[in-house]
């Protein structure tokens, strides 16, 4: 048993909002202990018959677990060129496995339409709880015994539902100075307050949110002290960062001294893509000898270090599966658990019984090995692309390794980017007096590159980073690519973490290979015209 000789989670039903504890017991609960007993006849719920439902059965052609190769690691630009055609090619040449869920199977028990397009509970299928609960166990390993798995709609109703839960209006809610927008987006209707925390290098600082939380002063803020942080521990949403255990378990620590929960949303835990070496010294190779190897190298989910109960993890098959599912789950205790299934049960209730099922037949189908194959090379594509993106910059400028010692990059290896001069392949003692024109650290997981821009050496800079931020962003927008500002990524009231620079979010996720080429060859003379203005 994983779950033996772990303690059980902690009461900390002090903070539900009073919208949670306001919920009642939907009353039609109390009826279903009997709707499993043998020949009971159901006549209580507006069940329609499956009979009327107008599909016999689903089938899918999924792909195999292995249909994308686990190693991303190549040592030339001529085997990037080898991956795009096999990239192309596996486009075209899917190897998949045929998925059937019928409306009535033999075994009543076997997943089937007649249940999964049924009216359901909010827990969601049993067979996908099942499969949840196995996976949570032995990849993120929770510190205490009782943690339960929950489906919601994906992370941006899983955060709903917590801001809903965990929130009062007019509470504050700890956020790392730059995020995910739409998190904030889900708070500030209600009232709840996004509480910057500074960031280093790893994301959220612990000595800063330390220093939040000790030096809180409530008539300052006419806020208490926040009892919630929402925090994207891998792959950063906007700065790429990922958090190590050190960090985990500081932040932690903290949180259990001043009784915070942490909503940990981390959609791209599986994106893990390692450190970026350049393309020179790049060698090929399969990283690790087996899935057990491989998962044991991810961080590790704050679950790992949780032993009383306080992390509400977020997970999302939208970066994984795909995501028009809408489908994620909790990992949470059981009194929020149950707290999130009663709000579950007036809004969402069960997410879609077609997407569910057909996730549910492909990881039945998979098994466990087959989905941790799957996520494996997973990373190992995002791997591929992220390394294709920077090589790109690579050749588009000179990008000349530094290391930072403040802001939000502070304690990372740092590249900045200067101009090249046209055919010069090396960097000279002429252009070493050009002063760079942005920074980035290349990320470890995740889909983002962030972009530091260095608009205080901009001839024309006049104090004034966000609109020279909005012109290059139009003059990009113009030229034919879209980067996202950085502006919309602040939760802080001024949106800069160093005077003089500006932010871009760049993603590699989705773009064609060759497209990205283009891209980057673009905002190489954009930005080139751009720094000559005068
Ligand atoms: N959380 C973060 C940090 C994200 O970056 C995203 C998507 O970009 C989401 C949540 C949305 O996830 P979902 O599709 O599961 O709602």
């Amino acid at each position: 048993d994983l779950n033996e000789h772990k303690p059980k989670a902690i009461d900390l039903s002090h903070h539900l909002s009073n919208v949670s504890k306001a919920r009642k017991t939907s009353p039609l609960k109390g009826l279903q202990r009997y709707l499993g007993r043998e020949g009971m006849v159901q006549m209580a719920g507006g069940l329609p018959s499956p009979a009327y439902f107008p599909f016999s059965e689903l089938s899918a052609e999924g792909l195999i677990p292995d249909s994308f190769p686990l190693s991303s690691t190549t040592s030339s630009s001529s085997a990037f060129s080898w991956l795009f055609k096999l990239f192309q090619g596996l486009k075209t040449q899917e190897k998949t496995t045929h998925l059937t869920i019928p409306k009535y199977p033999v075994n009543p028990n076997d997943l089937n339409l007649a249940v999964s397009l049924q009216y359901g509970l909010a827990k969601g299928l049993p067979q996908l709880q099942k499969i949840l609960d196995e996976f949570v166990l032995k990849v993120y390993k929770p510190a205490y015994a009782d943690s339960v798995t929950l489906i919601h709609a994906g992370n941006t109703d899983g955060w709903y539902k917590c801001v809903q839960t965990f929130c009062n209006p007019g509470d504050g809610v700890l956020v790392s100075e730059w995020t995910y927008p739409s998190a904030i987006a889900s708070m500030a209707p209600y009232n709840v307050k996004p509480v910057a925390v500074p960031m280093d290098g790893q994301g959220m600082s612990s000595a800063g949110l330390r220093k939040v939380l000790s030096e809180w002063d409530e008539g300052a803020t006419s806020m208490t002290r926040p009892g919630l942080m929402y925090i994207v521990p891998v792959g950063q949403n906007p700065t790429g960062a990922t958090m190590c255990v050190k960090r985990k378990q500081e932040i932690y620590d903290i949180c259990v001294e001043f009784d915070v929960l942490i909503a940990e949303d981390d959609p791209y835990y599986f994106l893990q893509e390692g450190p970026y070496v350049r393309k020179t010294e790049r060698s090929a190779s399969v990283q690790f000898n087996s899935d057990e190897e491989y998962l044991s190298h991810l961080a590790p989910s704050f679950l790992s270090i949780d032993y009383q109960g306080r992390v509400i993890r977020l997970d999302s098959f939208s970066k994984t599966i795909s995501p028009g599912c809408r489908l994620g789950w909790f990992t949470c205790n059981p009194i929020f658990a149950e707290r999130l299934e009663r709000q579950g049960e007036t809004s969402t209730q069960a997410p879609c019984g077609y997407g569910q099922s057909l996730v549910t037949v492909l990881l039945l189908n998979w098994g466990y090995d087959g989905y941790v194959r799957w996520l494996r090379a997973l990373g190992s594509q995002y791997q591929l692309r992220r390394n294709f993106i920077l090589d790109c910059l690579g050749d588009e400028f000179h990008l000349k390794l530094d290391y930072e010692t403040s802001g939000v990059w502070s304690g990372c290896d740092t590249y900045r980017a200067y101009d090249k001069a046209p055919g010069d392949a090396t960097f000279n003692e002429k252009h070493a007096v050009f002063k760079p024109m942005f920074s980035l650290v290349p990320p470890t997981s995740g889909m983002f590159i962030w972009l530091q821009l260095h608009l205080d050496n901009h001839p024309s800079f006049n104090c004034d980073e966000e609109t020279l931020e909005m012109q290059l962003w139009v003059d990009l927008a113009e030229a034919g690519v879209l980067f996202a500002p950085g502006w919309m990524f602040s939760a802080k009231e001024s949106n800069t973490d160093a005077p003089g620079k500006g932010h871009f979010r760049m993603s590699f996720s989705n773009a064609e290979f060759e497209d990205m080429r283009k891209a980057i060859a673009t905002f190489g003379a954009v930005i080139r015209k751009f720094f000559e203005k005068h």
